[in-house]
């Protein structure tokens, strides 16, 4: 919302919130409380809600996403704000200084947000898309364990251990995420998999 705004009304507003602040440094926690309470509904009116977790580290704190734009009307939708999700176990809507500044890394403009693939002997990546980069794993993967998987030892005992290929999994899941991770990679029989405190 555009909102033309004075002199007389920037210095009011501005004495308000330095009123607010201050009190707030002197005990009166309170008022800024009650501030946020009313300035809160309209950042967040028409805006939809959508559960996630953060995508640092293994804490895994639960936030909320909120968006603006109908994706059912063919608006795009687009991130306005993230906080943390009163409701998750794990956090109970705190955030630590990383997962508070997360709007920061959906609008970064580095963020990486398609497979990047460099054919062999390129200098530069290319974007590819998610079906052709999920099929290329999985040729990859399939054609390496049928090479080298090892069914049993030099003494004839059985061990089903596939060595040459490794899986870094990601921290941004919830726990039952993980563990369907770990399963499903263990049940290759690989053994070379790593991860973050979780799994
Ligand atoms: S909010 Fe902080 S502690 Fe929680 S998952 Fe994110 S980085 Fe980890």
């Amino acid at each position: 919302m555009n909102m033309e705004l004075s002199r007389r009304a920037f210095l009011r507003t501005a004495g308000a919130g330095l009123a607010g602040t201050t009190l707030g440094a002197m005990g009166f926690g309170e008022v800024e409380q009650a501030m946020a309470a009313a300035i809160r509904p309209f950042k967040l009116a028409n805006t939809t809600e959508t559960r996630n977790t953060c995508t640092y580290c293994s804490v895994a704190c639960g936030i909320i996403i909120y968006s603006k734009g109908d994706l059912r009307k063919g608006e795009r939708a687009d991130i306005t704000h993230i906080e943390g999700d009163s409701d998750h176990p794990t956090n109970r809507g705190t955030l630590c200084p990383k997962g508070a500044a997360l709007l920061d890394i959906v609008h970064a403009k580095t963020r990486l947000t398609r497979p990047m693939l460099r054919k062999a002997g390129a200098a530069s990546f290319e974007p590819i898309s998610w079906d052709e980069a999920f099929d290329k794993i999985a040729r990859a993967m399939k054609d390496d364990r049928d090479a080298n998987f090892v069914a049993t030892n030099k003494d004839g005992v059985t061990v089903n251990r596939w060595t040459t290929t490794g899986f870094l999994a990601a921290s941004a899941t919830t726990n039952e995420t993980a563990w369907c991770t770990y399963k499903v990679v263990r049940s290759t029989g690989m053994l070379v998999f790593d991860n973050q405190a979780r799994v």
